[in-house]
């Protein structure tokens, strides 16, 4: 099968869909490459890499479109790139269709079958392409966390682990999956006081188990979630709804009790936020604002603050499914996996996945 790389055009987006291990592999199976010039470049991949590794690179889009039988992207095609679609032509991204009607018209009317890593779902419900993500983002937001908390950027001046004599910063987390989990990590690691609040006994569980007393769980509500923040040094937000917007969980009131300079990282932005005073996406250039004194972080995209890592953790789960689908076509690739199926979005013309489908308004 030809597959094609084009450089993501999103603004702010600097991961790539392949990497040179994994156009090497594709190759080495007698599949053709081709790469667009500069595609890996935000991810520290040069295109000698590529090249070296038996891919063909091309100039600017229009090749990579025109020629290959499977698009691997990073992000949803943009209106720029629409006019690219082919009938037939297989597209493996992150699609986020529920939210983009226009970008269904465009891949229906053009007949295009597109694969979006956000549905595809293991049989015990999790999803496994949006994993490594939330893995980026829950060790990065302590990381963003301790440096806001330093005096020179704004923050009251405490070093999470503390030093002998001094006490360590408390860290309180809402929310124990994997953002939660992979926070308490980092913040563990670095010697912080670990509070995790969560809704699910079984999680609280696993949590108490794994951590061996170096974390405390405690149940959220209203009660218990006023307490804890009213004592963070760093507040993040890592609850998660499944097809829900994030709650709101941190009222106005509760960020008001707060001290002066501590931090809140709502990673949960991307689902609306669980902060009320967070009323606002930041970005990658200005991720922070101050309101009552505490510092405000709400980036949606935290995982493209480290392009090169975050397209690592990518294609390690993705690669899997390129092979396959180049090596089987479209139909045995979906038949041999169910989870691969799950992610077809839009296949002859129309929405096959029920729940996009619904959100889109298309029929089903
Ligand atoms: P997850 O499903 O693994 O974990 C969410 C957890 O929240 C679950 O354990 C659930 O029990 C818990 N929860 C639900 N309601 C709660 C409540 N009222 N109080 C306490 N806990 C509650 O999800 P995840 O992968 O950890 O993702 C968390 C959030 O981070 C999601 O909104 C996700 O989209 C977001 N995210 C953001 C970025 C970013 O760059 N900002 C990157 C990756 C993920």
């Amino acid at each position: 099968m030809i597959v094609g790389l084009p450089k993501e055009i999103k603004k702010q987006e600097y991961r790539v869909a392949l990497t040179p291990a994994g156009a090497g592999m594709l190759a080495r199976q007698g599949h053709e490459v081709i790469v667009q010039e500069g595609a890996g470049v935000g991810s520290g991949f040069a295109d000698e890499e590529y090249a070296q590794a038996g891919a063909t690179l091309v100039a600017g889009p229009e090749a990579v479109w025109e020629k290959a039988e499977l698009i691997v992207k990073v992000k949803e095609p943009l209106p720029e790139e629409f006019g690219f679609f082919r009938a037939g032509q297989l597209l493996f991204t992150y699609l986020h269709l529920a939210a983009a009607v226009p970008l269904a018209k465009a891949l229906t009317e053009r007949q295009v079958t597109a694969i979006a890593y956000e549905t595809m779902q293991a049989p015990n419900g999790t999803l496994p392409l949006l994993t490594p993500m939330s893995e980026v983002a829950g060790r990065m937001s302590v990381q963003e966390g301790a440096k806001y908390l330093e005096a020179f950027h704004g923050g009251r001046g405490v070093l999470l682990g503390g030093v002998p004599g001094v006490p360590p910063a408390d860290v309180i987390i809402i929310g124990g999956g994997i953002v939660g989990t992979n926070a308490a990590k980092m913040a563990i690691g670095l010697g912080a006081n670990v509070v995790v609040l969560e809704k699910n006994g079984d999680r609280m569980r696993y949590l108490d188990d794994v951590f061996q007393g170096r974390l405390r769980t405690l149940t959220s509500n209203p009660h218990n979630i006023a307490s804890a923040v009213r004592k963070a040094d760093l507040l993040i937000g890592a609850v998660l709804v499944p097809g829900a917007r994030a709650p709101r969980l941190v009222t106005e009131e509760m960020v008001k009790t707060m001290k002066k300079g501590a931090v809140i990282v709502d990673v949960a932005i991307d689902q609306g936020g669980s902060i009320e005073t967070i009323d606002r996406v930041t970005t990658h250039e200005n991720p922070v604002y101050e309101k009552h004194g505490v510092i405000h972080y709400a980036v949606a995209n935290m995982p493209g603050a480290v392009p090169r890592t975050s397209t690592l953790a990518l294609t390690n789960v993705t690669i899997d499914f390129v092979l396959l689908l180049a090596a089987n076509g479209f139909r045995k690739a979906v038949e041999a996996s169910p989870m691969l199926g799950l992610g077809v979005n839009v296949h002859r013309g129309a929405v096959t996945h029920r729940q996009v489908a619904e959100a889109v308004g298309f029929p089903y």
